[in-house]
Protein backbone atom coordinates (compact mmCIF):
# COMPACT_ATOMS: atom_id res chain seq x y z
CA UNK A 1 0.00 0.00 0.00
CA UNK A 2 1.54 3.51 -1.00
CA UNK A 3 1.79 6.64 1.50
CA UNK A 4 0.31 4.97 4.18
CA UNK A 5 -0.77 6.89 6.30
CA UNK A 6 1.46 7.14 9.70
CA UNK A 7 0.12 7.98 12.96
CA UNK A 8 0.09 11.65 13.76
CA UNK A 9 -0.74 13.36 17.38
CA UNK A 10 -1.87 16.05 15.94
CA UNK A 11 -4.77 14.61 13.71
CA UNK A 12 -8.14 14.69 15.14
CA UNK A 13 -8.64 11.04 15.10
CA UNK A 14 -5.96 10.59 17.97
CA UNK A 15 -8.35 13.35 19.88
CA UNK A 16 -11.54 12.31 20.04
CA UNK A 17 -12.10 8.23 19.80
CA UNK A 18 -15.37 8.21 21.13
CA UNK A 19 -17.70 6.24 18.87
CA UNK A 20 -20.27 8.56 16.42
CA UNK A 21 -18.61 11.85 18.13
CA UNK A 22 -17.73 14.98 16.28
CA UNK A 23 -14.30 15.42 14.49
CA UNK A 24 -12.81 18.67 12.82
CA UNK A 25 -11.24 18.06 9.09
CA UNK A 26 -7.98 20.25 8.67
CA UNK A 27 -10.39 23.15 7.41
CA UNK A 28 -11.74 22.91 11.22
CA UNK A 29 -15.69 21.99 9.79
CA UNK A 30 -16.58 20.13 12.35
CA UNK A 31 -18.39 16.67 11.00
CA UNK A 32 -19.82 13.75 12.02
CA UNK A 33 -18.01 10.20 11.84
CA UNK A 34 -19.96 8.33 9.41
CA UNK A 35 -20.55 3.92 9.99
CA UNK A 36 -19.21 2.35 6.79
CA UNK A 37 -20.81 -0.94 6.18
CA UNK A 38 -20.05 -3.20 3.18
CA UNK A 39 -22.62 -5.48 1.95
CA UNK A 40 -20.80 -8.94 0.09
CA UNK A 41 -21.94 -10.65 -2.27
CA UNK A 42 -24.11 -13.22 -1.31
CA UNK A 43 -26.06 -10.34 1.28
CA UNK A 44 -26.96 -8.82 -2.89
CA UNK A 45 -27.80 -12.52 -3.80
CA UNK A 46 -30.94 -11.75 -5.12
CA UNK A 47 -34.36 -9.24 -4.67
CA UNK A 48 -35.21 -10.65 -1.27
CA UNK A 49 -31.16 -10.41 0.47
CA UNK A 50 -31.90 -6.43 -0.93
CA UNK A 51 -34.65 -6.13 0.59
CA UNK A 52 -33.15 -7.56 3.53
CA UNK A 53 -30.13 -5.25 2.97
CA UNK A 54 -32.49 -2.18 2.74
CA UNK A 55 -33.68 -2.89 5.91
CA UNK A 56 -29.86 -3.10 7.91
CA UNK A 57 -29.14 0.28 5.83
CA UNK A 58 -32.88 1.77 7.34
CA UNK A 59 -31.74 0.89 11.09
CA UNK A 60 -28.06 1.65 10.67
CA UNK A 61 -28.79 5.35 9.31
CA UNK A 62 -31.08 6.32 12.69
CA UNK A 63 -27.86 5.86 14.63
CA UNK A 64 -25.07 7.76 12.77
CA UNK A 65 -24.20 8.65 9.43
CA UNK A 66 -23.82 5.74 6.72
CA UNK A 67 -21.67 4.98 3.84
CA UNK A 68 -22.52 1.70 1.89
CA UNK A 69 -19.99 -0.38 0.25
CA UNK A 70 -21.30 -3.17 -2.44
CA UNK A 71 -19.78 -6.01 -3.95
CA UNK A 72 -21.35 -7.26 -7.26
CA UNK A 73 -24.06 -9.53 -6.71
CA UNK A 74 -22.61 -13.52 -5.70
CA UNK A 75 -21.41 -15.30 -8.89
CA UNK A 76 -21.72 -12.32 -11.27
CA UNK A 77 -17.62 -11.21 -10.58
CA UNK A 78 -16.96 -14.93 -11.54
CA UNK A 79 -19.10 -14.69 -15.04
CA UNK A 80 -17.25 -11.34 -15.95
CA UNK A 81 -14.27 -13.48 -15.86
CA UNK A 82 -15.49 -15.92 -17.87
CA UNK A 83 -16.65 -13.42 -20.25
CA UNK A 84 -13.23 -11.91 -20.03
CA UNK A 85 -11.39 -14.95 -21.41
CA UNK A 86 -13.92 -15.69 -23.69
CA UNK A 87 -13.16 -12.41 -25.49
CA UNK A 88 -9.99 -12.87 -24.80
CA UNK A 89 -10.27 -16.17 -27.11
CA UNK A 90 -12.43 -14.19 -29.92
CA UNK A 91 -15.38 -15.63 -28.97
CA UNK A 92 -17.59 -12.34 -28.97
CA UNK A 93 -20.65 -14.69 -29.19
CA UNK A 94 -20.18 -16.08 -25.93
CA UNK A 95 -18.87 -13.49 -23.66
CA UNK A 96 -21.95 -11.76 -25.39
CA UNK A 97 -24.34 -14.22 -24.17
CA UNK A 98 -22.79 -14.21 -20.26
CA UNK A 99 -23.33 -10.00 -20.02
CA UNK A 100 -27.34 -11.03 -21.59
CA UNK A 101 -27.12 -13.44 -18.45
CA UNK A 102 -25.57 -10.79 -16.06
CA UNK A 103 -28.31 -8.57 -17.38
CA UNK A 104 -31.18 -10.64 -17.39
CA UNK A 105 -30.31 -10.95 -13.34
CA UNK A 106 -30.15 -7.86 -12.08
CA UNK A 107 -33.27 -6.92 -14.42
CA UNK A 108 -35.12 -10.08 -12.64
CA UNK A 109 -33.43 -8.60 -9.06
CA UNK A 110 -34.97 -4.95 -10.02
CA UNK A 111 -38.27 -6.10 -10.49
CA UNK A 112 -38.21 -7.55 -6.90
CA UNK A 113 -37.66 -4.17 -5.31
CA UNK A 114 -38.38 -1.18 -7.54
CA UNK A 115 -41.88 -0.91 -8.10
CA UNK A 116 -43.27 0.00 -12.14
CA UNK A 117 -42.63 3.13 -13.00
CA UNK A 118 -40.12 5.98 -13.93
CA UNK A 119 -37.89 4.90 -11.67
CA UNK A 120 -37.53 1.18 -12.37
CA UNK A 121 -37.86 2.54 -16.48
CA UNK A 122 -34.77 4.91 -15.44
CA UNK A 123 -32.31 1.99 -13.56
CA UNK A 124 -33.27 -0.51 -16.60
CA UNK A 125 -32.02 1.63 -18.77
CA UNK A 126 -29.13 1.71 -16.74
CA UNK A 127 -28.69 -1.94 -16.51
CA UNK A 128 -28.96 -1.92 -20.23
CA UNK A 129 -26.15 0.70 -20.71
CA UNK A 130 -23.82 -0.61 -18.31
CA UNK A 131 -24.09 -4.66 -19.88
CA UNK A 132 -23.56 -2.88 -23.18
CA UNK A 133 -20.90 -1.14 -22.31
CA UNK A 134 -19.42 -4.54 -20.76
CA UNK A 135 -20.27 -6.34 -24.44
CA UNK A 136 -18.43 -3.59 -25.96
CA UNK A 137 -15.26 -3.61 -24.09
CA UNK A 138 -15.59 -7.74 -24.93
CA UNK A 139 -15.69 -6.75 -28.54
CA UNK A 140 -13.34 -4.24 -28.67
CA UNK A 141 -11.10 -6.14 -27.04
CA UNK A 142 -11.89 -9.02 -29.65
CA UNK A 143 -11.63 -6.21 -32.56
CA UNK A 144 -8.50 -5.18 -30.95
CA UNK A 145 -6.37 -8.41 -30.73
CA UNK A 146 -4.94 -6.17 -27.77
CA UNK A 147 -6.54 -7.50 -24.71
CA UNK A 148 -4.98 -5.96 -22.10
CA UNK A 149 -5.23 -6.41 -18.00
CA UNK A 150 -7.05 -2.40 -18.12
CA UNK A 151 -9.81 -4.30 -20.38
CA UNK A 152 -10.07 -7.13 -18.39
CA UNK A 153 -10.83 -4.86 -15.32
CA UNK A 154 -12.88 -2.74 -16.95
CA UNK A 155 -15.00 -5.88 -17.72
CA UNK A 156 -15.08 -6.88 -14.24
CA UNK A 157 -15.79 -3.39 -12.90
CA UNK A 158 -19.27 -3.92 -14.56
CA UNK A 159 -20.55 -6.47 -11.52
CA UNK A 160 -20.05 -3.67 -8.63
CA UNK A 161 -21.07 -0.68 -10.69
CA UNK A 162 -24.46 -2.46 -11.41
CA UNK A 163 -25.12 -3.56 -7.62
CA UNK A 164 -24.45 0.06 -6.71
CA UNK A 165 -27.00 1.70 -9.04
CA UNK A 166 -29.47 -1.39 -7.87
CA UNK A 167 -29.00 -1.12 -4.12
CA UNK A 168 -29.32 2.97 -4.46
CA UNK A 169 -32.29 2.76 -6.51
CA UNK A 170 -33.78 0.52 -4.32
CA UNK A 171 -33.23 2.92 -1.45
CA UNK A 172 -34.72 5.76 -3.16
CA UNK A 173 -37.96 3.76 -3.96
CA UNK A 174 -38.29 3.56 -0.18
CA UNK A 175 -37.74 7.41 0.25
CA UNK A 176 -34.00 7.02 1.94
CA UNK A 177 -32.13 9.08 -0.49
CA UNK A 178 -29.13 7.74 -1.88
CA UNK A 179 -26.32 8.41 -4.28
CA UNK A 180 -24.08 5.61 -6.28
CA UNK A 181 -20.54 6.39 -6.20
CA UNK A 182 -18.36 4.65 -8.95
CA UNK A 183 -15.14 4.23 -6.62
CA UNK A 184 -13.20 5.13 -9.72
CA UNK A 185 -13.91 8.85 -8.45
CA UNK A 186 -12.11 8.15 -4.90
CA UNK A 187 -10.15 4.84 -4.75
CA UNK A 188 -6.73 6.45 -6.24
CA UNK A 189 -4.42 3.14 -7.07
CA UNK A 190 -1.37 2.56 -9.06
CA UNK A 191 -1.67 0.85 -12.66
CA UNK A 192 -1.23 -2.62 -11.46
CA UNK A 193 -3.92 -3.77 -13.01
CA UNK A 194 -5.98 -6.97 -11.17
CA UNK A 195 -4.42 -6.21 -8.03
CA UNK A 196 -3.91 -2.47 -7.79
CA UNK A 197 -2.67 -1.08 -4.80
CA UNK A 198 -4.64 2.28 -3.19
CA UNK A 199 -2.60 5.59 -3.08
CA UNK A 200 -4.22 6.28 1.00
CA UNK A 201 -3.65 10.46 0.93
CA UNK A 202 -4.81 10.68 -2.51
CA UNK A 203 -8.07 7.92 -2.10
CA UNK A 204 -8.58 10.27 1.34
CA UNK A 205 -8.30 13.35 -0.42
CA UNK A 206 -11.37 12.30 -3.18
CA UNK A 207 -13.21 11.04 -0.47
CA UNK A 208 -13.56 13.49 1.74
CA UNK A 209 -14.39 15.96 -1.49
CA UNK A 210 -17.32 13.31 -3.12
CA UNK A 211 -18.53 11.56 -0.20
CA UNK A 212 -18.34 13.95 3.10
CA UNK A 213 -20.79 16.76 0.90
CA UNK A 214 -23.47 13.67 0.20
CA UNK A 215 -22.97 12.60 3.63
CA UNK A 216 -23.99 16.28 5.19
CA UNK A 217 -27.30 16.59 2.66
CA UNK A 218 -28.17 13.43 4.10
CA UNK A 219 -27.25 11.46 1.40
CA UNK A 220 -26.36 8.15 1.95
CA UNK A 221 -23.29 7.44 -0.61
CA UNK A 222 -23.41 3.61 -2.47
CA UNK A 223 -19.76 2.92 -2.96
CA UNK A 224 -18.53 0.17 -5.47
CA UNK A 225 -16.50 -2.23 -3.90
CA UNK A 226 -13.49 -3.88 -5.49
CA UNK A 227 -12.86 -0.95 -7.87
CA UNK A 228 -10.68 1.85 -8.16
CA UNK A 229 -8.59 3.59 -10.89
CA UNK A 230 -5.24 5.25 -11.72
CA UNK A 231 -4.90 9.03 -11.40
CA UNK A 232 -5.28 9.33 -15.20
CA UNK A 233 -8.64 7.33 -14.69
CA UNK A 234 -8.03 4.20 -15.87
CA UNK A 235 -10.57 1.53 -13.78
CA UNK A 236 -8.34 -1.04 -12.04
CA UNK A 237 -9.19 -3.97 -9.41
CA UNK A 238 -7.98 -4.30 -6.03
CA UNK A 239 -8.15 -7.92 -6.00
CA UNK A 240 -10.74 -11.00 -6.15
CA UNK A 241 -12.73 -10.51 -2.61
CA UNK A 242 -11.18 -7.12 -2.33
CA UNK A 243 -14.17 -4.86 -1.47
CA UNK A 244 -13.65 -5.47 2.26
CA UNK A 245 -10.49 -3.53 1.29
CA UNK A 246 -12.70 -0.73 -0.19
CA UNK A 247 -14.88 -0.90 2.81
CA UNK A 248 -11.84 0.01 5.16
CA UNK A 249 -10.21 2.38 2.62
CA UNK A 250 -13.29 4.43 3.14
CA UNK A 251 -13.73 3.70 6.92
CA UNK A 252 -10.22 4.89 7.34
CA UNK A 253 -10.05 7.66 5.01
CA UNK A 254 -13.26 9.60 6.35
CA UNK A 255 -12.63 8.32 10.12
CA UNK A 256 -15.11 6.09 10.38
CA UNK A 257 -16.54 5.17 14.30
CA UNK A 258 -16.61 1.82 13.09
CA UNK A 259 -16.69 -0.45 9.40
CA UNK A 260 -19.02 -3.51 9.42
CA UNK A 261 -18.95 -6.14 6.97
CA UNK A 262 -22.43 -7.70 6.80
CA UNK A 263 -21.73 -11.63 5.07
CA UNK A 264 -22.98 -14.70 5.09
CA UNK A 265 -21.35 -15.92 8.09
CA UNK A 266 -22.21 -14.75 11.83
CA UNK A 267 -18.73 -13.80 11.96
CA UNK A 268 -15.33 -14.93 12.37
CA UNK A 269 -15.63 -18.16 13.28
CA UNK A 270 -12.72 -20.79 14.71
CA UNK A 271 -12.57 -22.32 11.49
CA UNK A 272 -14.06 -21.99 8.09
CA UNK A 273 -17.94 -23.79 8.72
CA UNK A 274 -17.71 -24.99 5.44
CA UNK A 275 -15.33 -27.40 6.28
CA UNK A 276 -15.96 -27.67 10.33
CA UNK A 277 -19.84 -28.47 11.02
CA UNK A 278 -19.35 -27.00 14.88
CA UNK A 279 -16.85 -23.86 14.31
CA UNK A 280 -18.25 -21.05 16.71
CA UNK A 281 -18.24 -17.15 16.46
CA UNK A 282 -14.96 -15.68 18.07
CA UNK A 283 -16.52 -13.00 19.75
CA UNK A 284 -13.43 -10.57 19.77
CA UNK A 285 -10.35 -10.62 18.27
CA UNK A 286 -7.39 -8.54 17.18
CA UNK A 287 -6.66 -6.52 13.98
CA UNK A 288 -3.03 -8.77 14.23
CA UNK A 289 -4.92 -11.90 14.29
CA UNK A 290 -7.48 -11.28 12.16
CA UNK A 291 -4.90 -10.12 9.53
CA UNK A 292 -2.95 -13.57 9.90
CA UNK A 293 -6.17 -15.60 9.74
CA UNK A 294 -6.95 -13.67 6.23
CA UNK A 295 -3.89 -14.46 5.08
CA UNK A 296 -3.51 -18.10 6.14
CA UNK A 297 -6.89 -18.76 3.79
CA UNK A 298 -9.84 -17.70 5.89
CA UNK A 299 -12.30 -15.77 2.82
CA UNK A 300 -14.33 -14.29 5.24
CA UNK A 301 -11.81 -11.29 4.99
CA UNK A 302 -9.49 -10.10 2.49
CA UNK A 303 -6.21 -10.64 3.77
CA UNK A 304 -5.40 -6.40 3.37
CA UNK A 305 -8.61 -5.51 5.19
CA UNK A 306 -7.01 -4.55 8.44
CA UNK A 307 -4.46 -1.91 7.20
CA UNK A 308 -6.24 0.69 6.13
CA UNK A 309 -7.81 0.96 9.92
CA UNK A 310 -4.46 0.87 11.60
CA UNK A 311 -3.63 4.30 11.89
CA UNK A 312 -6.41 5.39 13.06
CA UNK A 313 -7.34 2.50 15.49
CA UNK A 314 -10.97 2.08 13.91
CA UNK A 315 -12.37 -0.85 15.12
CA UNK A 316 -14.33 -3.24 12.09
CA UNK A 317 -17.01 -6.05 13.03
CA UNK A 318 -17.94 -9.13 10.64
CA UNK A 319 -22.14 -9.64 11.15
CA UNK A 320 -24.26 -11.99 9.27
CA UNK A 321 -27.03 -10.42 7.24
CA UNK A 322 -29.11 -13.28 7.67
CA UNK A 323 -28.79 -13.43 11.20
CA UNK A 324 -29.31 -9.54 12.85
CA UNK A 325 -29.21 -10.17 16.54
CA UNK A 326 -26.23 -11.52 16.60
CA UNK A 327 -23.71 -9.13 17.42
CA UNK A 328 -20.75 -10.84 15.41
CA UNK A 329 -17.39 -10.39 16.00
CA UNK A 330 -15.63 -7.25 16.87
CA UNK A 331 -11.96 -6.81 15.51
CA UNK A 332 -10.24 -4.95 17.74
CA UNK A 333 -6.48 -3.08 17.67
CA UNK A 334 -5.42 -5.16 20.79
CA UNK A 335 -5.99 -8.50 21.76
CA UNK A 336 -7.96 -8.98 25.10
CA UNK A 337 -7.59 -12.79 25.60
CA UNK A 338 -3.47 -13.14 25.39
CA UNK A 339 -2.30 -16.88 24.97
CA UNK A 340 -5.74 -18.01 23.69
CA UNK A 341 -5.96 -19.73 20.33
CA UNK A 342 -8.70 -18.28 18.01
CA UNK A 343 -9.39 -20.67 14.77
CA UNK A 344 -7.74 -22.54 12.67
CA UNK A 345 -7.59 -22.09 8.40
CA UNK A 346 -6.37 -23.73 5.82
CA UNK A 347 -4.50 -22.57 2.55
CA UNK A 348 -3.94 -25.01 0.02
CA UNK A 349 -1.95 -27.77 1.61
CA UNK A 350 -1.23 -25.35 4.65
CA UNK A 351 -3.31 -25.46 7.62
CA UNK A 352 -2.45 -22.39 10.02
CA UNK A 353 -3.67 -22.05 13.63
CA UNK A 354 -4.23 -18.86 14.20
CA UNK A 355 -4.25 -16.62 18.25
CA UNK A 356 -1.78 -14.93 20.24
CA UNK A 357 0.63 -17.94 20.77
CA UNK A 358 2.88 -17.81 23.81
CA UNK A 359 2.66 -22.11 23.70
CA UNK A 360 3.61 -22.49 20.45
CA UNK A 361 5.52 -25.76 21.92
CA UNK A 362 2.79 -27.10 23.44
CA UNK A 363 0.07 -26.51 20.64
CA UNK A 364 2.69 -27.80 17.75
CA UNK A 365 3.34 -31.54 19.74
CA UNK A 366 -0.86 -31.28 20.73
CA UNK A 367 -1.11 -30.74 16.94
CA UNK A 368 0.93 -33.47 15.63
CA UNK A 369 -0.16 -35.76 18.11
CA UNK A 370 -3.94 -34.89 17.24
CA UNK A 371 -3.24 -35.16 13.30
CA UNK A 372 -1.55 -38.44 13.48
CA UNK A 373 -4.47 -40.27 15.42
CA UNK A 374 -6.39 -38.67 12.58
CA UNK A 375 -4.12 -40.49 10.18
CA UNK A 376 -3.00 -37.50 8.97
CA UNK A 377 0.90 -37.08 8.48
CA UNK A 378 1.96 -33.42 9.01
CA UNK A 379 5.11 -31.43 9.31
CA UNK A 380 5.19 -28.31 11.50
CA UNK A 381 6.58 -25.40 9.54
CA UNK A 382 9.39 -24.89 10.74
CA UNK A 383 9.94 -21.40 9.65
CA UNK A 384 8.11 -18.50 11.62
CA UNK A 385 5.77 -17.01 9.40
CA UNK A 386 3.87 -15.25 11.91
CA UNK A 387 4.00 -14.49 15.18
CA UNK A 388 0.10 -15.15 15.31
CA UNK A 389 0.01 -18.62 13.71
CA UNK A 390 1.83 -21.83 13.64
CA UNK A 391 1.40 -23.76 10.30
CA UNK A 392 1.09 -27.55 9.45
CA UNK A 393 2.02 -28.95 5.88
CA UNK A 394 -0.63 -31.84 4.80
CA UNK A 395 -1.08 -33.62 1.97
CA UNK A 396 -3.53 -31.93 0.28
CA UNK A 397 -6.75 -34.58 0.60
CA UNK A 398 -6.11 -34.60 4.52
CA UNK A 399 -6.80 -30.49 4.40
CA UNK A 400 -10.74 -31.25 5.60
CA UNK A 401 -9.73 -33.72 8.05
CA UNK A 402 -6.93 -32.10 9.62
CA UNK A 403 -8.70 -28.97 10.55
CA UNK A 404 -11.51 -30.89 12.05
CA UNK A 405 -8.96 -32.67 13.93
CA UNK A 406 -6.92 -29.21 15.16
CA UNK A 407 -10.49 -27.61 16.05
CA UNK A 408 -11.23 -30.75 17.83
CA UNK A 409 -8.46 -31.21 19.68
CA UNK A 410 -7.90 -27.47 20.77
CA UNK A 411 -11.13 -27.13 21.58
CA UNK A 412 -11.93 -24.19 19.32
CA UNK A 413 -15.41 -25.15 19.69
CA UNK A 414 -15.64 -24.34 23.53
CA UNK A 415 -13.49 -20.90 23.46
CA UNK A 416 -14.98 -18.50 26.39
CA UNK A 417 -16.08 -15.58 24.73
CA UNK A 418 -15.37 -12.27 25.91
CA UNK A 419 -17.67 -9.42 26.60
CA UNK A 420 -18.19 -6.96 23.49
CA UNK A 421 -17.77 -3.51 25.09
CA UNK A 422 -19.56 -1.43 22.70
CA UNK A 423 -23.05 -1.46 21.06
CA UNK A 424 -25.16 -3.02 18.97
CA UNK A 425 -28.07 -1.78 18.05
CA UNK A 426 -31.46 -3.50 16.26
CA UNK A 427 -34.30 -1.25 15.39
CA UNK A 428 -32.17 2.07 16.57
CA UNK A 429 -32.70 0.47 20.04
CA UNK A 430 -30.18 -1.15 22.36
CA UNK A 431 -30.22 -4.68 22.42
CA UNK A 432 -28.44 -5.84 25.41
CA UNK A 433 -31.27 -8.46 25.98
CA UNK A 434 -29.92 -10.37 22.88
CA UNK A 435 -26.24 -9.51 23.67
CA UNK A 436 -26.62 -10.40 26.82
CA UNK A 437 -28.86 -13.72 26.02
CA UNK A 438 -26.16 -14.88 23.77
CA UNK A 439 -23.03 -14.30 25.71
CA UNK A 440 -24.29 -15.99 28.62
CA UNK A 441 -25.49 -18.94 26.21
CA UNK A 442 -21.95 -18.79 25.60
CA UNK A 443 -19.99 -18.62 29.00
CA UNK A 444 -22.57 -21.15 30.45
CA UNK A 445 -21.74 -23.83 28.07
CA UNK A 446 -17.99 -22.86 28.59
CA UNK A 447 -16.49 -21.09 31.44
CA UNK A 448 -15.74 -23.36 34.65
CA UNK A 449 -18.09 -23.16 37.15
CA UNK A 450 -17.23 -20.96 40.34
CA UNK A 451 -14.72 -17.64 39.71
CA UNK A 452 -13.88 -17.34 35.65
CA UNK A 453 -17.91 -17.90 35.21
CA UNK A 454 -18.83 -15.28 38.27
CA UNK A 455 -16.74 -12.89 36.63
CA UNK A 456 -18.04 -13.08 32.93
CA UNK A 457 -21.38 -13.12 34.22
CA UNK A 458 -20.80 -9.83 36.53
CA UNK A 459 -18.62 -8.43 33.28
CA UNK A 460 -22.31 -9.25 30.76
CA UNK A 461 -24.52 -8.18 33.09
CA UNK A 462 -22.47 -4.48 33.58
CA UNK A 463 -21.61 -4.17 29.90
CA UNK A 464 -25.18 -4.68 29.20
CA UNK A 465 -26.41 -2.26 31.32
CA UNK A 466 -24.71 0.45 29.87
CA UNK A 467 -26.90 2.88 27.42
CA UNK A 468 -26.15 2.12 23.61
CA UNK A 469 -26.24 3.84 20.01
P1 LIG B 1 -18.99 -12.12 1.01
O1 LIG B 1 -19.73 -12.52 -0.22
O2 LIG B 1 -19.90 -11.55 2.06
O3 LIG B 1 -17.78 -11.28 0.75
P2 LIG B 1 -17.27 -14.43 1.33
O4 LIG B 1 -17.79 -15.63 0.64
O5 LIG B 1 -16.17 -13.68 0.65
O6 LIG B 1 -18.50 -13.49 1.68
O7 LIG B 1 -16.76 -14.80 2.81
C1 LIG B 1 -17.62 -15.50 3.67
C2 LIG B 1 -17.26 -16.98 3.66
O8 LIG B 1 -15.97 -17.13 4.26
C3 LIG B 1 -18.16 -17.85 4.51
O9 LIG B 1 -19.29 -18.31 3.80
C4 LIG B 1 -17.26 -18.98 4.97
O10 LIG B 1 -17.48 -20.17 4.26
C5 LIG B 1 -15.85 -18.49 4.62
N1 LIG B 1 -14.92 -18.62 5.76
C6 LIG B 1 -13.69 -19.19 5.68
N2 LIG B 1 -13.09 -19.17 6.87
C7 LIG B 1 -13.94 -18.56 7.75
C8 LIG B 1 -13.87 -18.24 9.13
N3 LIG B 1 -12.81 -18.51 9.90
N4 LIG B 1 -14.93 -17.60 9.68
C9 LIG B 1 -16.02 -17.30 8.95
N5 LIG B 1 -16.14 -17.58 7.63
C10 LIG B 1 -15.12 -18.22 7.02
N1 LIG C 1 -16.93 -8.95 -6.62
C1 LIG C 1 -15.52 -9.12 -6.35
C2 LIG C 1 -15.15 -10.60 -6.35
O1 LIG C 1 -16.04 -11.44 -6.50
C3 LIG C 1 -15.10 -8.46 -5.06
C4 LIG C 1 -15.75 -8.98 -3.79
O2 LIG C 1 -16.76 -9.65 -3.86
O3 LIG C 1 -15.24 -8.66 -2.72
O4 LIG C 1 -14.00 -10.90 -6.22
MG1 LIG D 1 -15.71 -11.63 0.49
Amino acid sequence: MKDSAKPNSAHPRFHDKRQGKRIQTSSRISVRRPHVIKFGGTSLADASCIERVIEIIGRERRCSDVVVVVSAMSGVTDMLVKAAQLAEAQEPVRSGKILEEVRARHESAMKGVIPPGTRRSRIRREIRDLCRQGEEYCARANATRNFTAARRDAILSIGERLSARLLAAALEARQIASEPVDATEIVITDGNHGSAAPHLGATRARCEGRLRPLLRRKIIPIVTGFIGATPEGAITTLGRNSSDLSATLVGGALDANEVTIWTDVSGVMTADPKVVANARVVPEISYDEAAALARFGAKVLHPKTLSPLQSGGVSLRIRSTFETDRPGTKITPTVRAEGRVKAVAAMNEIVTVIGTLNNRGEIISRVLKALGNAGVKAIASVEKLSEHAVSFVVAPEDVSVAQNAIHEELQLNAAVPSCPRDCVRENGAPSSRLIRSDYQAGYQENAQVGAERGLMRRRIVAHCAQPRC
